[in-house]
Order: structure tokens, then sequence, then C-alpha cells
């Protein structure tokens, strides 16, 4: 549908979106839904609006997959947001932490990827929800193996579901103001505000409308893209401190 003063972006699309029962995929489901889209919004805990499904979970990929083929027989967009983190650092960090964060963060958009790509046509979109973590070394490691490892499924997924016209991208957020940031150390909090060229942390309302933007036919030539959302954190290769250095001493 478009009327001519507010064109909704993805007027039809049928848009599944993981982790959307708070944070930023609550935020994304709502920009989506603005747009036009048919969101399925799903999460492991129970939320109102929210379909219960645990990304680690193969039947419950299997049973959604089931459904929206009945229900619409195809799907156009997957936003693989689900993630959790875990702190411990490199000398702590157990082999069961690795497993776990890696089933949620890489194993999880691994299996929406599975279920879902074959209710796709060309022109489907799937967004992975990484992090500026997997652009540098970050000291909570299994988060950051994690999100590395979810760069390395998305370039590998941009190129195998290509010739079939689905596109794979994945956004990189800084630090954005959510649950998860909010269990955040103080100092976490406030080495982020000095390491960040915009000097201030980002919103859910910042991520979502690049998800939008990857999920509509604006970006029918943008696969394998990684963008980040950060304010410029990661931009400077930790020369910000140098530079701030110099410009006080000068
Ligand atoms: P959040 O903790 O507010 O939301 C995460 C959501 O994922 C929660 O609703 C949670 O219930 C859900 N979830 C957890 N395990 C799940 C599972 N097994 N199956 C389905 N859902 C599950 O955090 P957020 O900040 O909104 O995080 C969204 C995404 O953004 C995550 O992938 C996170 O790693 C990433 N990210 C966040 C930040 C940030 O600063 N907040 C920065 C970089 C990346």
């Amino acid at each position: 549908m478009t009327d001519d003063l507010h064109p909704k972006r993805l007027f039809g699309k049928v848009v599944v979106v993981t982790g959307a029962a708070g944070g930023q995929g609550a935020a994304e489901a709502e920009a989506l839904t603005r747009e036009g889209a048919r969101v399925i919004a799903t999460d492991v805990v129970e939320a109102p609006g929210c379909r219960r499904l645990d990304v680690t979970r193969e039947n419950d990929w299997a049973k959604l997959a089931a459904d929206l083929n009945e229900a619409y027989g195809q799907v156009h967009g997957l936003v693989n947001n689900a993630g959790i983190t875990w702190r411990a650092r490199l000398d702590d960090v157990r082999p069961a932490d690795m497993a776990r964060v890696h089933a949620v963060n890489v194993t999880g958009p691994l299996l929406g990827i599975q279920y879902l790509a074959p209710l796709m046509r060309p022109g489907a979109s799937i967004v992975n929800v990484g992090s500026a973590a997997a652009l540098t070394a970050h000291y909570p490691v299994a988060y950051t193996a994690s999100k590395w490892a979810l760069r390395g499924l998305s370039k590998t997924a941009a190129m195998e579901l290509g010739p079939r016209g689905i596109r794979v991208n994945t956004v990189l957020p800084g630090f954005i103001e959510t649950e998860m940031t909010a269990s955040a150390a103080p100092a976490f909090r406030e080495a982020n505000l000095r390491e960040t060229p915009l000097g201030r942390t980002g919103t859910v309302d910042e991520v979502a409308p690049l998800v939008v933007f990857l999920l509509s036919d604006e970006a029918s030539f943008v696969t394998g893209a990684e963008i980040p959302v950060d304010g410029g954190l990661t931009v400077h290769g930790g020369m910000k401190s140098l530079s701030d250095a110099v410009r006080a001493g000068s």
C-alpha cells in the first residue's frame, strides 16, 4: 500500500523478530509494524504480543516455520536479535559458559536461517544483530567470541543465500540503553562514554531504523554488510584517548 505522503516501506511483508519481549527487539518489532510489516514477535520469556520461541530449540523453529507456511506460504524477513551476555573474563570463563552463550548468539541465528530461509523468495532479507564486540577485543570473552562467530555465519549465509535472492546483513550496536547494559558495571558505562566520539550512549530507537532499512527493498543491493551503530566507538581503534590526551596537553 502506498499513500503518497507516508508510503509504508514494508507493507505486506511477514517478518520474524527474535528476543522481542524488550530492549532492541521490541523497538524493532514496533518500527517494522509501523512500516506495515506483519511482525511475528518472539521471545523465550512470556510477554504480551510475543510468541514463545527459544532460539536454541530446533522444535520451536520447526513449529514456527510450519505455522508460517500454513498462514502465509512465505516469510520475507528474519531479525536474529535475541542474545545473551556473560561477563566472565579470560581466566574464569568455563566451557559451559562458552557453550551456553554460543547456543543463543550463534546457533540460534543459524537455526532461524535454516528453518525460515526455505520459506523465503527473492527479495527476502535477514538481519543478524551482532555487536561492537565483534570488531574488537572485549573482556566478556564468551560474548565476544560468539559475536565474532556470528559475523562468520552472516558472511557465509550472504554468500550461500545470495543466488536465491536472499540478503543477509549484520548490525553492530555499541552501548545501547537496554536491560543488558543496565546490568553492566558503572565503570563500564563511564569508559564507554569516554571512548565514544559522540560522547553518549545510544537508544533502541537509533538501531531499529537501520533494521527497517535493511529489511526494505531500499536495501535491495546490500548484502554481507556489517554496519556499526555505535556513536563511533569502534572507529578509532583505541586512538581516542591519545587524541584526547594530545588535545588536553596543547
Ligand atoms: P535485552 O537483554 O534487553 O534483550 C534480549 C532479549 O533476548 C530478551 O528479551 C531475552 O528474553 C531474549 N532472549 C534471551 N535468550 C533467548 C533465547 N534463548 N531465545 C529467545 N529469546 C531470548 O538486550 P538488548 O540490548 O535488547 O539485546 C538485543 C541484541 O543486541 C542482542 O543480540 C545483544 O547481544 C545485542 N547488543 C546489545 C548491545 C547493547 O548495548 N544493549 C550492544 C551490542 C549488541
